[in-house]
């Protein structure tokens, strides 16, 4: 498979370059020539085939033959090590619950998969070595931590902006050592993205391999299709239309089940919730793409201005403007309302959602009214001890501290502090 730049202005590559690289040198993203549905059989036959089987048919023409199938399969079963459960939290609506894996957020399934390709790509050369940088204003630093812990060939390098990730996102990033690296920012989160973009663009650090592992990168974007047919798997017997509801920052999640439609899964529609940074919805009003400086919200892994992956939704329907109006709808909702949605949720049920997976919720139930035989599917995208600071007192609960959240507690705390580029340079250059 090749991929071509959406800025139309660099060389077609193949799947490793793409990954290796992160962004087109024309600054663009990566997208795949050809999307070539799954047959008939696959959809027919999904109830009788395992996780790691669904992952494998879906992926596999997006890797070809850059990694054998037995290699992939292998990659696979390390990604998809956790469980995915559909929960049933009012009548006909499901929470799709992502936040099972070592870092309690779905970003965990792309940031594993991604690591692993990489690995497998370094696999003959041990002194070829990558480094990944990346920014984070809380859950990818973490999953992007665990993902490529001891991965040979890689060094991670994480900017985080002092004081304003919580206690625990902090010992995500900073209590595990080795070939992690932990860069603290007197700044704010916009700080860190543009020191990290600068540094892409920095032909001094060309010999430093730098690459992304943000949502950007189609080895951490693409593996996210997988939980939509995990879902469809488990609702199908109700024999009923699903429509899917994202809460959404930059755009990649939703995208990945756009992908996930192409290949042929029955979707009916996709809901992209928002929270204040409402750029898309204002967008499918008006007309007008007008991206804002982000707005500080309490669901902060969705605070984006400006979403990456828009450009690849408007890729895949560029043609067809009517099916795209069809298949996609984008709501913004505020933290009030929020807040509110988690009290509803929790009255149902007993069900605790943190403010991402309750910004699912309300844009599903919204939707919902147009389609009034599907069920409804909600991404809780992260487990609501990220964010206990919200959760504990708007719900009056104390949440059990999980296993996974339990060892980084008592792990010490090892980063460097920086405040300018030069600083950042500095270290990538003598690491
Ligand atoms: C990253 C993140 C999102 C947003 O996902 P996108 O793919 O960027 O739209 C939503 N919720 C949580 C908890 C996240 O960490």
């Amino acid at each position: 498979m090749k991929y071509y730049s959406l800025n139309h202005n660099a060389p077609n590559v193949s799947f490793e370059e793409a990954v290796v690289q992160g962004l087109a040198s024309d600054k663009g993203l990566y997208f795949p020539e050809s999307i070539r549905p799954l047959a008939a059989e696959f959809f027919e036959n999904i109830e009788n085939l395992s996780h790691e089987e669904i992952a494998f048919q879906a992926i596999q023409q997006f890797v070809g033959d850059e990694i054998p199938a037995d290699t992939l399969r292998q990659i696979i079963a390390e990604t998809l090590c956790f469980d995915f459960p559909v929960v049933e939290v009012e009548n006909g609506i499901y929470s799709l619950e992502l936040f099972h894996g070592p870092t309690m957020a779905f970003k965990d399934v792309g940031a594993r998969f991604m690591s692993r390709c990489i690995a497998y790509f370094n696999r003959n050369d041990p002194s070829k070595k990558n480094t990944v940088l990346v920014a984070t204003s809380g859950d990818t630093g973490g999953a992007v931590a665990s993902g490529f812990l001891g991965v040979a060939g890689v060094d991670v390098v994480i900017l985080y902006p002092s004081g304003k990730v919580s206690d625990i996102q902090e010992r995500q990033l900073t209590t595990l050592g080795q070939n992690i690296k932990a860069l603290e920012v007197d700044g704010v989160f916009d700080d860190c993205q543009d020191m990290v973009k600068k540094a892409f663009l920095d032909p001094e650090l060309s010999a430093v391999h730098l690459t992304s592992a943000n949502s950007i990168n189609i080895a951490r974007w693409l593996p996210q299709m997988f939980y939509f047919f995990f879902a469809y798997k488990a609702l199908k017997q109700h024999q009923k239309p699903l429509v899917f509801s994202c809460p959404s920052g930059n755009f990649g999640n939703i995208c990945a089940g756009i992908i996930a439609k192409k290949l042929g899964l029955p979707i009916e529609h996709f809901v992209a919730a928002t929270n204040a940074n409402d750029t898309v919805p204002r967008f499918l009003e008006n007309g007008v793409y007008d991206p804002k400086p982000s707005i500080a919200t309490i669901s902060n892994a969705m605070d984006v201005g400006n979403p990456n992956n828009f450009v690849r939704i408007q890729e895949m329907y560029q043609q067809d403007l009517k099916q795209f109006e069809k298949d996609f709808s984008s709501y913004t909702f505020s933290d009030a309302a929020t807040l509110e949605a988690m009290k509803t949720i929790q009255q149902q049920k007993g069900y605790i959602a943190e403010p991402h997976g309750a910004v699912g919720y309300l844009g599903l139930k919204k939707e919902l009214q147009n389609h009034p035989d599907a069920l409804g599917i909600f991404l809780e995208t992260a487990h609501p001890i990220k964010f206990l600071d919200i959760v504990e007192p708007a719900l009056g609960v104390t949440l059990p501290i999980p296993s996974q959240i339990e060892s980084v507690l008592n792990k010490d705390k090892v980063s460097t502090k920086i405040k300018t580029y030069e600083e950042l340079k500095a270290f990538l250059q003598n690491q």
